[in-house]
């Protein structure tokens, strides 16, 4: 999974960024907001033998924006990233604390084809992943021009139901009334059903905006609902915010991935005023979802039977490793038996058989590990090139 995110986010553009696992809790603190939960309760914070306070990332976007500052690449700045994040949950199905994500930060530019582009990276890998059930779900947030006339809308709207809110938001709904919204308690959404949406109050500007993502997600046939509901709690977040849900995962941890536009995420850390798009994908629920075996690393292309004691072995897989085709071996001078049935475990498609007979004449029998278990002799010299051919012609082998 993280090979496919790789691959699909190296050809859009996206170098990869390697952000350290722990780092100065102040990028976290300013990076992913004083009052979210991630920092009030779910950060891994220490202090070190010198004293520093320091935490375990709980995601990368703080600290993309922090290495922006530091080093000040060239605009538009678009990076890709996986590894480990840490947050102290109730562990269950889905939700860990220590969870793998694979994602993407753009910076530097306004324009929704960028929104799109970001977007575009999580619906192909699902795509590519066969994740079932999928669906996208986006929603904007206006800037910081319309947000507040829409807030006092909201905030009018709730007052007259606030009694009527779970437990926490009846005490707690006018500091943040968005997160209301995106309360899961069955009586915040049942009284915010009929709230008043920040869609239906954006400036021109980010109604043009949207107009834009939503134009654009057409244009590349990425299928998606809109879900005014879909807010995230921080200032700087604005305009575009999105997520992909798995029909084959629980409700409540059905989200493999999100993201959002940010405004003034770098100005927090104090860098220059600088846009940016983010999207963070969810590998441990994307296997969830997906199960173990569709992912599964396909197996070599050849797997060498080497029954004269494994050194030509040795050099025909360090040959055809060296000209990119996937080889494996047995090693311990095992039985013909035993070798075979590891190249069918390991899922080869072809076994190349050294005996006695076939090293006197540098040959090596090369034959079908499934279907008509066909074989046929070749050179060891043209084993890479018929190995090669045998990439795009289903018949290649043709022996016996
Ligand atoms: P976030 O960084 O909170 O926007 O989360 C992005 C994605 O990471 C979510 O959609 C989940 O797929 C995944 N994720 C977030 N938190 C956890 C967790 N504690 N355990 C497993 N996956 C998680």
């Amino acid at each position: 999974m993280v090979a496919t995110f790789d691959r699909i986010a190296r050809n859009s553009g996206y170098g990869l960024l390697v952000t350290p696992l722990f780092e100065d809790i102040g990028v976290f603190v300013r990076g992913v907001g004083e009052h979210t939960d991630v920092v009030t309760k779910e950060m891994y914070d220490f202090s070190d033998k010198g004293g520093r306070h320091i935490a375990l990332r709980p995601e990368v976007t703080a600290q993309v924006a922090r290495a922006f500052i530091q080093h000040r690449p060239l605009l538009p700045w678009k990076v890709r990233y996986g590894g480990p994040q840490f947050r102290y949950e109730r562990p269950q199905a889905g939700r860990y604390r220590q969870f793998f994500q694979v994602g993407a930060e753009a910076l530097g530019s306004e324009d929704p084809d960028l929104d799109v582009e970001v977007i575009a990276l999580g619906w192909d890998l699902c795509e590519s992943l066969a994740v079932s059930g999928v669906k996208l779900w986006v929603n904007s947030l206006g800037d910081k021009h319309c947000r507040g006339k829409y807030r006092e809308v909201l905030v009018a709207f709730l007052a007259e139901r606030a009694g009527s809110l779970c437990a926490e938001h009846s005490k707690r709904w006018e500091s943040n009334p968005l997160r209301v919204l995106d309360c899961k308690k069955p009586e915040c959404k049942s009284e915010t059903a009929a709230a008043p949406w920040q869609i239906d109050h954006l400036c021109p500007e980010c109604e043009s905006h949207w107009s834009g993502v939503r134009s654009g997600l057409d244009d590349l046939e990425i299928p998606y609902e809109i879900l005014p509901r879909l807010v995230r709690g921080l200032d700087y977040y604005t305009r575009t915010t999105f997520e992909f849900t798995s029909s084959a995962l629980d409700g409540a941890q059905n989200a493999v991935g999100g993201g959002g536009r940010y405004g003034g995420l770098i100005e927090s850390l104090g860098g220059p005023p600088t846009p940016g798009i983010g999207l963070s994908m969810g590998v441990d629920r994307l296997m969830l979802a997906v199960g173990p075996d569709a992912s599964g690393p396909r197996g070599p292309e050849v797997f060498v039977v080497d029954l004269t004691g494994g050194g030509h072995a040795r050099r025909i897989c360090g040959a055809l490793r060296r000209q990119g085709i996937a080889a494996e071996r047995a090693f311990d001078a095992r039985s013909l038996k035993a070798q075979l049935r590891s190249a069918d475990r390991v899922g080869a498609r072809f076994a190349a058989i050294v005996g006695e007979a076939e090293a006197a004449r540098s040959v090596v029998t090369l034959r079908e590990m499934e279907g008509e278990r066909r074989q046929v002799e070749v050179a060891v010299a043209d084993l890479a090139a018929k190995l090669v051919e045998a990439r795009s012609a289903p018949d290649a082998v043709g022996g016996s």
